[in-house]
């Protein structure tokens, strides 16, 4: 351990990688399904993104990657509604989505997980199933007291239940349907926050640390089943610690430091900036 690098990279590294991040803008996605443009967020004087720029590729498994605190969450939060960005723009399928509310975002095709996941404790796996839809007409109350739209609400609703049973068995959880949620295993709450997104219908999910507190087994079938979605055409942007995971799953990865996108490219390419690698993921690739 004597020619171990200095732990936060001198002035020149970070020099050397952000010429290199210019240099990558070659590797500019061909077909975007979602674009980031500068965008910014403050929490008071902390600047928790500071100009990111990146874009997803249609039908791509794409990692976000970069070190504690580097504001993957936040950017994710600036996309889908939860935080108003400060400033930049967000484009999804070329409509500008820049602080539309949470629901709107889901409404055109994209819906996130959150780093912890938010299923509800005391409602059975179904339940929660039930609870994640988008344009539900039963949410307008009035409307269901009228007898033309009651019959067109119970229709949705049986809509809504084949499609979370569909999925409850895709992802080899149906025989979990009536079981509260507080009794899942932290592997299986993953599962069920993956099944409620795709009950939205959407084109493309954003999944925050999807794989933090699941044994390897059960990681396996969740990256499984991200491929097999890929597969069917819906695009995924996947933030994760896990260096392999990332590297051996994805096909394009964005880094991120200090609220910037630091550099972009293949897994190849990343690996081989080692810059990047070493200055600010301290080695473990
Ligand atoms: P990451 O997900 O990459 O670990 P975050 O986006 O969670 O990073 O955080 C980026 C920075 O923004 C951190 O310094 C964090 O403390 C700060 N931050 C995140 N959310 C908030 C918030 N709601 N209020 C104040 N500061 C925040
Ligand atoms: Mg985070």
């Amino acid at each position: 351990m004597s020619d171990v690098e200095p732990e936060v990279a001198d002035a020149d590294a970070v020099e050397r990688a952000e010429s290199d991040a210019d240099e990558t803008a070659s590797r500019a996605v061909e077909n975007p399904i979602l674009e980031v443009e500068d965008l910014e967020k403050r929490f008071g004087g902390i600047v928790a993104v500071d100009g990111a720029s990146f874009a997803v590729e249609q039908g791509s498994i794409t990692g976000l990657i970069g070190p504690n605190g580097a504001g993957k969450s936040t950017t994710f939060n600036c996309i889908t509604g939860v935080h108003q960005p400060s400033g930049g723009r967000v484009v999804f399928d070329d409509e500008d989505i820049t602080g539309d509310e949470p629901h709107q975002v889901a409404n055109r095709g994209l819906v996130r997980t959150f780093q912890i996941a938010r299923e509800l404790p005391e409602m059975t796996v179904l339940e929660n199933m039930m609870l994640a839809p988008k344009n539900q007409i039963g949410e307008s109350l009035w409307r269901s007291v009228l007898p033309y739209f009651r019959d067109e609400v119970i229709e949705q609703e049986e809509e809504l239940r084949e499609r979370a049973w569909e999925t409850l068995e895709f992802f080899e959880i149906d025989h979990l349907a009536e079981e509260y949620a507080e009794n899942l295993s932290g592997g299986q709450r993953k599962l069920l926050e993956l099944a409620r997104a795709l009950q939205t219908e959407p084109e493309m999910l954003m999944l925050d640390e999807p794989m933090a507190g699941v044994n390897p087994t059960l990681e396996r079938k969740l990256l499984d089943h991200i491929h097999e979605l890929r597969e069917q055409g819906y695009t995924f942007l996947i933030v994760e610690h896990d260096m392999d995971v990332i590297m051996n799953n994805c096909e394009r990865v964005i880094v991120m430091h200090q609220g910037a996108v630091l550099d972009r490219g293949t897994p190849a390419e990343i690996k081989a900036n080692e810059q990047v690698i070493e200055a600010y993921l301290g080695g473990e690739v």
